[in-house]
């Protein structure tokens, strides 16, 4: 099967004919003494296969941690993972670093011997996709929002920076790779006994978010569309994501993915705290502006009441209400509102 689709040629294994368990037992013990490649056995250095579940036949997740992404982490907080199909893997985020990127490209290699023909971003934030450039190579496809291109490119000045001041990571602009193939509407991407319906959402999380259907084991990718536990973030539209999340469940599956929360969650249930956590901000900013309150009014006293729902509250609230203030205060009779600094780093 893997001559089906085009691969980078593979790496020099030491022993390529031995059992995958006798291979891990050699990559742990590598691990302990330094390394094969320090011994000798290969010039590649060998990344430690990143902890992922099987959750449904053929899809693989790896579960984030609720943390603000921070040197020690690297920004490796998101749910991201894999489907595989007979002669296609997608890999769906790629995590928030070219290190995780390259673990999670092990754990694959260490699962199956089909190649990985698509990488899709299901947004612009550091956390889904500075994994990518692990994943570069010929016969990989990018796949990704149709506005995900000229995000990566007005944000990557600023993520530069940020990743070295925030994360500790040196990155360059070849690390922000832009999708070869864009979901304007919907995409479905066959992975052989498996197809991935793809769909380009209007603005909500951000402008760019994509959800990724797997008609084999009806699992829905939602990305960020989807925060549970971590509190949800806004750098889309507050109103433009609550449109989304009502639209959602139109979608009959099994089981959801969230960008951050437990790695399977049930189907849409799991949407119910998001939504009245983003309905109840709408609410209670609509009734400040209907009171003449300013935004930091609003910011002090809205939705405090919330905070024992939600980790990360006090991270990420208050700058929720802002985005929201200015956002409603364009209701009428503009939907549009001006375009804001992307702000600190966004989950
Ligand atoms: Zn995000």
């Amino acid at each position: 099967m893997r001559d089906l689709a085009p691969k980078e040629p593979p790496t020099p294994s030491p022993m390529p004919s031995l059992a995958k368990p006798f291979c891990n037992h050699l990559k742990a013990l590598s691990l302990l003494i330094g390394g094969l490649g320090n011994l000798g056995f290969s010039s590649h250095p060998i990344a430690e296969p990143l902890a992922i579940k099987e959750v449904a036949n053929g899809v693989y997740v790896h579960q984030g941690s609720h943390l603000l992404p921070n040197p020690q982490n690297h920004g490796e907080i998101a749910n991201i993972g894999f489907v595989v199909g007979n002669h296609c893997v997608a890999v769906i985020d790629t995590g928030g670093s070219q290190e995780q990127g390259q673990r999670l490209k092990a754990a694959i290699t260490t699962t199956t011997e089909v190649p990985i023909c698509y990488v899709i971003n299901t947004h612009v934030h550091p956390d889904h996709i500075y994994g990518n450039r692990a994943f570069k190579s010929p016969g990989v496809e990018f796949v990704g929002h149709y506005r995900l291109a000229a995000a990566m490119a007005m944000r990557a000045p600023y993520y530069l920076v940020q990743a070295k001041d925030q994360l500790g990571l040196t990155l360059n602009a070849e690390d922000f790779v832009p999708p070869d193939l864009e979901v304007r509407d919907t995409l479905d991407l066959d992975l052989g006994g498996r197809t991935l319906h793809l769909i380009a959402h209007p603005k909500a999380h951000t402008d760019n978010d994509l959800s990724i259907f797997d008609t084999a084991s009806e699992t829905l990718w939602l990305g960020d569309l989807l925060f549970m536990g971590h509190v949800p973030v806004i750098d889309g539209s507050l109103l433009g994501w609550l449109k989304t999340i009502d639209q959602l469940p139109s979608i009959t599956a099994k089981r959801v993915i969230p960008g951050h929360g437990p790695i399977t969650a049930l189907w849409p249930l799991a949407l119910a705290g998001e939504k009245r956590y983003l309905e109840s901000l709408a609410h209670d900013i609509r009734a400040a502006q209907k009171a003449n309150k300013t935004i930091e009014q609003a910011m002090n006293e809205i939705g405090q009441e919330h905070r024992a729902d939600w980790q990360l509250f006090d991270d990420f609230h208050r700058r929720n209400i802002a985005s929201g203030f200015a956002e409603l205060e364009w209701e009428d009779p503009s939907p549009e509102p001006p375009m804001k600094n992307p702000g600190r780093s966004n989950p």
